[in-house]
């Protein structure tokens, strides 16, 4: 069922998805303040913020929007639920080990939108893998540790093994291959 039309709060009232659209120049309509977003709509809170985190246009005008569209609950403070310090730890290097299996930048889930997406999804416990400093000090030497382990244990459990240099270089290190 559509949502119906929503009391629009004064302009110092407005949070959430108000912030983000146009409801003071046509009156009983709403538009997108996307930068090219034509869309429009009677004024509803929740139909703007079903509108909006489907919008490129405001993404890409307002970069902070999707931090401020999840319920605050997920945004700041103490997660509302208990989680250990194990816990998260467990957590980080598990996600560590999917970037690094996907070849993705170390401070990829360092935005606004990862963090509210990914608090949205876990209510609050999990915010993303931590910030770049961490992630190369802490994260990526456990997981490359673990990486290295697994491949010893292959070598070590392998009738044979060749090794050859690749061409491929990684700051100007070579990247050896191991076949079993
Ligand atoms: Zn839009």
């Amino acid at each position: 069922m559509a949502p119906g039309p929503s009391v629009v709060p004064p302009p110092d009232k407005r949070t959430g998805a108000w912030l983000y659209v146009d409801v003071d120049t046509t009156p009983g309509r709403m538009d997108c303040r996307g930068d090219g977003c034509r869309w429009g709509n009677a004024p509803n809170k929740t139909r703007a913020r079903d509108h909006l985190v489907g919008c490129l246009a405001a993404k890409r005008s307002f970069p902070e929007m999707m931090g401020v569209l999840v319920p605050a609950v997920n945004n700041f403070g103490a997660p509302p639920l208990p989680v250990t310090t194990e816990q998260l730890h467990d957590w980080r290097v598990l996600w560590v080990e999917a970037m690094c299996d996907s070849c993705l930048p170390l401070g990829f889930f360092e935005t606004d939108a990862w963090r509210a997406a990914l608090g949205a999804v876990t209510g609050g416990r999990f915010q993303g893998p931590g910030d770049r400093r961490m992630l190369a000090s802490t994260y990526v030497p456990l997981v490359a540790a673990k990486s290295d382990a697994r491949t010893a244990e292959r070598i070590r459990e392998a009738d044979s093994s060749a090794v050859f240099m690749d061409g491929a270089t990684v700051n100007r290190q070579g990247v050896y291959n191991f076949v079993n």
